[in-house]
């Protein structure tokens, strides 16, 4: 087989740390057992590593231990967010605001929400993809019952200005929650300071197993009600039934806890090799970063390209290097990005991007690589449409 292409999709999902993998393999078939058996040790030991990890993570965001509700990912802790808000407070109010560049996976949940009669603000945001503040406090009605507003895009990479949006969200008692799916072990993240009622995680944008993440859901100052999203045996706290599973639990803590170990430096590194990236690929004319320029993940580069057909530019790439167009929860639709049109691009420009999602284990040869095909071909492609 010819040689794999560099992966630089990073903001889909990550390789599995070595490190991960080696503290969840104990639980697959050695310590094996049921958190929930509290009659014998195999119980015992499997509940005593999810303690431990659930311990760790509530470390890393600021919370308590029991303020954390495991999860299958982001995709579920969103939906347990916003649908369990939604039907535990709309005799109180039954108004929504998120902005339209969230993942599907907060946006899919609002429309659902909708069709049973709730009203949603999806609010426009600003030409480098941040929110206005302005405008959100005056979305903000005496029926909103919640504010959801991404801590980091996975498209363009832009980080929202949390704190002020806690802020604001506590001065018009508003829940805030937010969806940290890109950012967790990636900046730092702390629910008192920000103010955040709840905060979806997952472990597999972070060098952790696939099929697990978190929400926090706070306790105290305000108590957050959710009504379950999934009915059983009553695990974490009533809020999510379901057998946990220790290996996945210990793996995504593990990635975690390595993720802010590592976080000083590798935004470092990763931010250089981003701007070696870029800098390469600004040589050519008509090339956009899109999205706030410094306030974004270290590890984020997305641009448009004037001049070529999208199609054609993501094929010619594809031998090379793995990137996307766009998000690739969304990649099977030929629809330019969602995210992309919200800054005001146009559909063909917005078509013709690029997103570069740099990790742990990208090295500056594969940047110098990938920057030196990726001209080659934007200017061939250039080249074709002249001729013809
Ligand atoms: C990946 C991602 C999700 C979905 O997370 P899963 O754990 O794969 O369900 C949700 N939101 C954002 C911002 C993401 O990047």
């Amino acid at each position: 087989m010819s040689q794999r292409p560099i992966y630089l999709d990073c903001h889909a999902t990550t390789p599995m740390d070595k490190r991960v993998l080696d503290a969840m393999l104990p639980y697959f078939s050695e310590h094996f057992g049921n958190p929930s058996s509290i009659t014998h040790v195999y119980g015992w030991e499997a509940e005593a590593a999810v303690k431990k990890a659930r311990e760790m993570l509530a470390d890393a965001i600021g919370c308590t231990p029991e303020e954390i509700v495991f999860t299958s990912g982001a995709t579920e802790a969103n939906n347990l967010a916003i649908k369990g808000v939604a039907e535990a407070y709309f005799s109180k109010g039954r108004h929504i605001i998120t902005p339209q560049t969230e993942h599907n996976a907060v946006l899919d949940p609002c429309h659902y929400l909708e069709s049973l009669g709730f009203e949603v603000t999806f609010l426009p945001v600003r030409q480098d993809g941040l929110i206005d503040l302005e405008e959100l406090e005056e979305a903000i009605r005496p029926d909103t019952i919640l504010v959801s507003v991404m801590a980091a895009n996975n498209e363009i990479g832009v980080i929202q200005p949390l704190e002020e949006i806690g802020k604001i969200c506590r001065q018009h008692e508003v829940l805030f929650h937010t969806d940290a799916a890109q950012a967790i072990g990636k900046i730092p993240l702390d629910v008192q300071k920000m103010k955040i009622d709840l905060m979806s995680l997952t472990a597999h944008k972070v060098y952790g197993p696939k099929g697990i993440g978190a929400l926090y859901v706070r306790r105290r100052n305000p108590r957050v009600n959710l009504a379950a999203q999934m009915h059983g045996g009553g695990h974490e706290r009533g809020m999510r039934s379901g057998t946990l599973c220790t290996p996945q639990i210990v793996g995504f803590a593990k990635a975690v806890e390595l993720g802010l170990a590592e976080l000083k430096s590798e935004s470092k590194r990763q931010m250089q090799l981003r701007e070696r990236l870029w800098q390469q690929l600004a040589q050519l004319d008509g090339i956009h970063l899109n999205g706030h320029p410094t306030q974004r993940l270290p590890g984020n580069l997305n641009i448009s390209v004037e001049g070529v057909d999208g199609a054609a530019l993501l094929l010619g790439l594809q031998p090379v290097v793995a990137v996307s167009s766009g998000s690739a929860c969304s990649s099977t639709s030929t629809a330019p990005s969602h995210v992309l049109t919200a800054l005001g691009h146009s559909q063909s420009l917005a078509y013709a991007s690029i997103r570069f999602g740099i990790g742990r284990f990208t090295t500056t040869e594969e940047i110098d690589k990938v920057a030196q095909h990726a001209i080659a071909t934007i200017q061939s492609l250039r080249q074709a449409v002249v001729k013809v």
